[in-house]
């Protein structure tokens, strides 16, 4: 097991395996004028499979399979069976909008996919289709339907906007009267490819869980997990959990087992960083696993404590603040 410089073990990998996307999101990535990576840029799969076999070396034993959409790759499937292949990982997950997932979830249970996660931020169709801006709700139930009948493990990932969805707190949270899900709500943060952001977040964790206790008056806490990032609470009764990711606000670094692999093979070791170290030049110099390996230890050892202070760093370091799509990193 290899621990950074704060004392926190690095076990879990977020790979965007693509920037390119099928919904545009608006606080994700505007609607036109998106420059998507060309493909040369973009790692292959097998490079990827390269630098997880190296990481799994390391003691990371989970991949989160993320993008981009990752169904939007084609090949998908048979990357997943080559990384279920690698020794020392246990646990490959996904994260995908559910449009394209449908058709693949037969193979994904068959694979041993323990948990996908699943963005979904409204159930009215036409607030979906104003946020995504495409109309695929009925693709994404069929997705959720699917999932929750071949017994993966579903937790809805759902971003919480300021005057576009709050009004789907109860909604999303009463999911979990009936169903086995997850139901997470994500502070938002200002990764939508413009930069812009509120001056002061209105939708805090804080005003999230107020206002779901608001109408289930009985909410209550449960345990979190080691390196969650979610507070999670039970409706008493209720087959599913509710959870809330103070993503803006960060308020789990301290935990923080995860890093992140872009699409173009920058390796971040904090969601607000700028990127730390270019595996894929490193790659595509020839650099043998003894030079990866080495990269990896020197970036451990140099994580910030947490996002504010790998944001700081960022602007000192570009003068530029968070300004990318969550696309080019993958939540
Ligand atoms: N396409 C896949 C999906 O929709 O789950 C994977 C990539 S997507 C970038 C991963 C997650 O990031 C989604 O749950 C999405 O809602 C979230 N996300 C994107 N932009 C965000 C933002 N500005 N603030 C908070 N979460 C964001």
């Amino acid at each position: 097991m290899i621990y950074d410089n704060h004392n926190r073990p690095i076990t879990y990998l977020r790979l965007a395996v693509t920037d390119r996307c099928n919904l545009r999101c608006f606080y994700c990535m505007p609607e036109e004028g998106i420059k998507y990576l060309p493909k040369h840029q973009v790692l292959t799969y097998e490079e990827m499979e390269r630098v997880v076999r190296v990481l799994a070396r390391l003691g990371v034993q989970k991949v989160r399979i993320t993008g981009g959409e990752p169904f939007v790759r084609a090949g998908l499937m048979d990357f997943l069976h080559r990384l279920a292949a690698i020794d020392g990982l246990n646990d490959i997950s996904l994260t995908t909008n559910g449009v394209l997932t449908a058709p693949h979830i037969t193979d994904l249970a068959a694979l041993g996919v323990r948990s996908v996660n699943l963005s979904l931020d409204t159930l009215d169709r036409e607030r979906f289709r104003q946020i995504t801006r495409r109309d695929e709700l009925p693709a994404v139930l069929k997705t959720l339907d699917g999932l929750l009948s071949a017994g993966i493990q579903t937790k809805i990932n759902a971003v919480v906007m300021d005057g576009q969805n709050t009004q789907d707190l109860v909604p999303l949270s009463d999911l979990t009267r009936t169903l086995p899900v997850d139901v997470r709500f994500i502070e938002e943060m200002p990764f939508n490819g413009e930069g812009s952001h509120y001056p002061v977040l209105n939708w805090t964790h804080q005003r999230i869980i107020d206002e779901i206790r608001a109408h289930f008056p009985d909410l209550q806490k449960l345990p979190d997990p080691p390196f969650s990032t979610s507070a999670n609470y039970q409706i008493p009764g209720h087959q599913g959990t509710i959870g809330v990711i103070a993503a803006f606000s960060r308020t789990f670094c301290g935990t923080c087992n995860r890093i992140r692999l872009t699409a173009q093979g920058t390796l971040k070791t904090c969601l607000y960083d700028n990127g730390v170290l270019d595996i894929r030049a490193l790659l595509r110099r020839g650099a043998s696993d003894e030079e990866l390996t080495a990269a990896f230890l020197q970036a451990f050892a140099h994580r910030p404590l947490n996002g504010f202070e790998a944001e700081q760093q960022r602007s000192v370091q570009s003068g530029a603040p968070v300004s990318e799509s969550m696309a080019t990193i993958g939540g």
